[in-house]
C-alpha cells in the first residue's frame, strides 16, 4: 500500500487536489483522480487559462489542449485544438480508452466527443471576452498568468498518473499546438520512473520535450527537485543557443515514492498545491537562473 499524493499546478491546484485527493483516500486510481482534479478546474469560470472561461486565440475563438497518461501501462490520450467542449482531459481519456490513436485535433476531435455524448457549448464567458478585448497584443504573444492545470497523482496502489488541460497561450494563432497535449512535452507519466508535467511557454516545454527529460533524470536517480532544475537549466541553456529568454515556464514532479519537486524560470512565480492524507499546501516552485 502507497500513501496517495497528489500535486497541482498554480493556485487552481489546491482545487485541483484537493478534488484528487478525496478520491485518492477513497481508493481510486490514480488517473481517475487526476482526471476529476483537473476537470473541476476546467468547469470553474473563474480561471481564464483551463476549459470554460479560458482566453480565445487571435480571432476570439476558445481552443483547448488536453491530455491523459497512465503510469502503469504507458496508455495515453490527446486532444489538441478542440473548440466548443468544456472538458478536453475526459475526451482526451477517450481517446485513450475507445480508439486505436493516441490524439485528435480540431474537427475531427469535436466530432469524436460529439458522438461521445458531450455537449458543445460557447466556452467564451463575458469576463473572458472582456480580458482579451483589453489586453489585444500586436503581434500575438503569451500573456502573464496563462496558465495550464497539470495534476499529478499516486494512489494507494502505487501507481501514477496525470492530467494537464489548457486554452493555450491567450492570442495564439488560429491552430497553435502548445506543449500540454503533447506527451513528453507537457506531461509524462511512468510507475518505473516517476512522473512530471509543465507549465509556461509551451514552445520552449517542447523544445526540451521537458517533461519525459524529467521522468528519465528520475529513472536514473535524481530527486524529483534536483530534475525539475536540471531541467530548467536546460531550456536556458537551449534558449541561449537561439539568442532568447524564456520569460515563464515550470516543471512539476512525482516519484514513485511519492516524493515532490518543481522548479520555474525566474519570473514565473510559480506555484503548487501538494495533497497528502491530512494536508493540502500551497508551496512556491524553486526558481533558477540561466
Ligand atoms: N503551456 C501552455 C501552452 O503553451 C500554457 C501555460 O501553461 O501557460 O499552451
Amino acid at each position: 500500500m502507497a500513501t496517495p499524493v497528489c500535486i497541482a499546478t498554480w493556485p487552481f491546484g489546491r482545487l485541483a487536489a484537493m478534488t484528487a485527493s478525496k478520491l485518492l483516500l477513497a481508493g481510486k486510481p490514480a488517473l481517475e483522480a487526476a482526471l476529476a482534479g483537473a476537470q473541476a478546474v476546467e468547469d470553474d469560470p473563474s480561471v481564464n487559462s483551463v476549459g470554460y472561461g479560458g482566453l480565445p486565440d487571435r480571432d476570439g475563438v476558445v481552443s483547448l489542449d488536453a491530455c491523459v497518461m497512465d503510469g502503469r501501462t504507458l496508455s495515453f490520450g490527446a486532444v489538441a485544438a478542440l473548440e466548443r467542449i468544456g472538458n478536453p482531459a475526459a475526451v482526451a481519456k477517450l481517446v485513450m480508452e475507445k480508439t486505436p490513436h493516441v490524439c485528435l485535433a480540431g474537427r475531427g476531435a469535436l466530432e469524436f466527443a460529439i458522438t461521445n455524448g458531450f455537449k458543445t457549448r460557447n466556452l467564451l464567458t463575458p469576463k473572458s471576452l472582456e480580458e482579451w478585448e483589453k489586453s489585444k497584443p500586436k503581434p500575438p504573444q503569451p500573456m502573464p498568468g496563462h496558465d495550464t492545470v497539470t495534476v499529478l497523482c499516486l494512489d494507494s496502489k502505487g501507481d501514477l498518473g496525470g492530467v494537464c488541460s489548457t486554452s493555450g497561450l491567450a492570442h495564439k494563432l488560429p491552430g497553435r499546438v502548445g506543449d500540454s497535449p503533447i506527451v513528453g512535452a507537457g506531461l509524462y507519466v511512468d510507475n518505473q520512473g516517476g512522473c512530471a508535467g509543465a507549465t509556461g511557454v509551451g514552445e520552449e516545454i517542447w523544445r526540451i520535450l521537458g517533461s519525459h527529460k524529467v521522468v528519465e533524470m528520475m529513472r536514473a536517480g535524481k530527486s524529483p527537485q534536483e530534475a525539475c532544475e536540471q531541467a530548467v537549466r536546460l531550456m536556458h541553456q537551449v534558449a541561449g543557443r537561439r539568442g532568447v529568454h524564456v520569460s515563464s515556464a515550470a516543471f512539476l514532479a512525482l516519484d514513485p515514492q511519492g516524493r515532490h519537486g518543481a522548479a520555474a524560470v525566474p519570473g514565473t512565480n510559480f506555484e503548487f498545491a501538494v495533497g497528502r492524507p491530512g494536508s493540502l499546501q500551497m508551496l512556491k516552485g524553486v526558481e533558477v537562473g540561466g
